[in-house]
């Protein structure tokens, strides 16, 4: 097999039609065989499409990591139940407004609210926040990631102002989701929170750790199709970095090499999706964030939590929480993001399907 990238949308196309065997091959001949040449010619067949869709238009999101408790048992995260030593904390409703208002005084008009999987956050609390944060910023896109919840919760949450819901599914592959997660946690499951999240009427975001424990291509050509088949509005990829206090500390080092090289392929399989270039990325990059648009990446999610807690929403070691990554560097992050060659976009950024449909209303 022969893959060409003399013309992108054959590429796109071959991508969308790809089996199993073939993704894997794509996959692999990315980041194990392909020369520099051929590597830089992919960052430019995705970057040209990224700029068919959404121009030169980086947009930008308000992180807001609103509570470190979780009571699920996920083998590679930090914030872990059985992590006894997470220091955990739970901003109140008020905390959560306050930030929002900081954030929109900077110009955000999207605030993306995620937390650990905390019961305290039960339905009649997480809805009237959503609709106290929406009343306040009516202009503004509100994003949830908060985990699985029932089909009622998701409804709830909607009909109260959530816009969006990001929920990585993580592995496409049962067996590898097994050995990433305790036999209460299901792949079955989180396929069907996704797909209630879009049929209920949410922009969803998918997505999943590269370089995980037990990832293969074979995997990944796997996370493929799914995303292929759920058409998600956003899609978030980042490397795997071990913590500390779970099995997979030391794991190996994690590098941004293959989580760029994914970028660029997704979005040319998805050419419309909405990827953010994550804090992960510039964790293990410090040139990361900048690469990861340069790979087809066209979204940024600085932190907007209170300075206090950021370090305690450790679901990875040395996360970065300052600088660029926090809101208060946002006047460096915009000027990277002009050198670079892009524009920084603070409006709602919705996927673009649906940007044209509010304008035609
Ligand atoms: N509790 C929610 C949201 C917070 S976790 C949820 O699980 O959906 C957000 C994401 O962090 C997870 O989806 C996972 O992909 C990522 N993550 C967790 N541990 C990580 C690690 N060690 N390295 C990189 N990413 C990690
Ligand atoms: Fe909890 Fe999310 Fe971490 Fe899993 S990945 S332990 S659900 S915070």
């Amino acid at each position: 097999m022969k893959l060409s990238l003399n013309n992108t949308g054959d590429f796109s196309r071959w991508l969308n039609c790809a089996d199993k065997k073939e993704l894997c091959y794509a996959i692999r001949y990315f980041c194990e065989d392909a020369d520099a040449e051929e590597q830089s010619a992919l960052r430019l067949s995705a970057n040209r499409l990224q700029q068919k869709y959404y121009g030169k238009r980086i947009y930008f999101r308000g992180l807001l990591e609103f509570s470190s408790c979780c009571k699920n048992n996920c083998y590679y995260c930090g914030l872990r139940k059985s992590n006894g030593s997470a220091t955990r904390y739970r901003l109140t409703g008020k905390e959560i407004l306050d930030c929002c208002q900081a954030g929109y005084l900077l110009g955000f008009r999207t605030f993306v609210l995620q937390s650990g999987e905390d019961r305290y956050f039960t339905d009649a609390r997480l809805c009237c926040i959503v609709s106290a944060i929406k009343e306040r910023f009516p202009d503004c896109a509100v994003t949830l990631s908060v985990g699985e919840r029932s089909r009622e919760s998701y409804q709830a949450l909607f009909a109260s102002g959530a816009d969006r819901y990001l929920l990585r599914h993580e592995t496409a592959d049962e067996e590898h989701y097994g050995k990433l997660h305790p036999k209460e946690l299901s792949l079955q499951n989180r396929k069907r929170c996704l797909y209630t999240l879009k049929d209920i009427g949410y922009q969803v975001g998918a997505g999943f750790m590269v370089d995980s424990p037990y990832q293969t291509y074979e995997t990944l050509a796997e996370d493929f199709l799914f995303l292929r088949e759920l058409e998600p509005h956003m899609i978030g990829i980042g490397p795997f970095i071990p913590h500390k206090d779970t099995r997979f500390a030391g794991f190996y080092h994690p590098s941004s090499q293959h989580t760029l090289i994914l970028l660029s392929l997704i979005r040319i399989m998805l050419p419309k999706v909405l990827l953010p270039a994550t804090t992960a990325l510039s964790t293990v990059d410090p040139l990361g964030r900048e690469k990861g648009l340069k790979a087809g990446a066209n979204v940024v999610m600085p932190n907007l939590s209170p300075a206090a807690h950021r370090k305690d929403y450790a679901i990875y070691d040395n996360k970065v929480y300052t600088g660029e990554e926090a809101a208060e560097g946002l006047s460096c992050l915009s000027h990277q993001i002009v050198s670079a060659g892009f524009t920084p976009d603070f409006s709602r950024g919705d996927y673009i399907d649906l940007q044209k449909e509010s304008r035609s209303k």
